[in-house]
């Protein structure tokens, strides 16, 4: 297999397709926002200090940037992170379970 070949197949393995990152547009001329610097407040938590990239404007502040919920959970979980289902992923649980429970029930009724 060529190298070309290896990248093609690792590409057509991959799970998901990222994009470059969150994109900000300044609070007050729209411009957009370029991350400064940041750093890791915790495994959930990250702030960020912003500049505005129109130099007429100037402006700068910080981003606080939050984990929130969990949609699909971790197949390696840490145990000191604990994230709330997403109300989405909290439906499909809930559906799942009370189909389990039905097919459960049926499986008795015909014992
Ligand atoms: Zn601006």
């Amino acid at each position: 297999m060529t190298q070309t070949q290896r990248a093609a197949s690792r590409t057509s393995h991959r799970k998901h397709s990222y994009r470059r990152g969150m994109q900000f547009a300044c609070p007050h001329c729209d411009a957009d926002l370029v991350v400064r610097s940041s750093e890791r407040v915790s495994a959930t938590y990250r702030r960020a200090l912003l500049e505005c990239t129109n130099e007429d404007c100037g402006w700068r502040g910080t981003l606080d940037a939050s984990i929130v919920d969990t949609r699909t959970p971790s197949e390696c979980p840490r145990e000191a992170v604990q994230l709330p289902l997403s109300p989405r992923a909290a439906r499909t649980l809930t559906r799942a379970m009370e189909a389990h429970t039905a097919d459960s029930q049926r499986a008795h009724a015909s014992d």
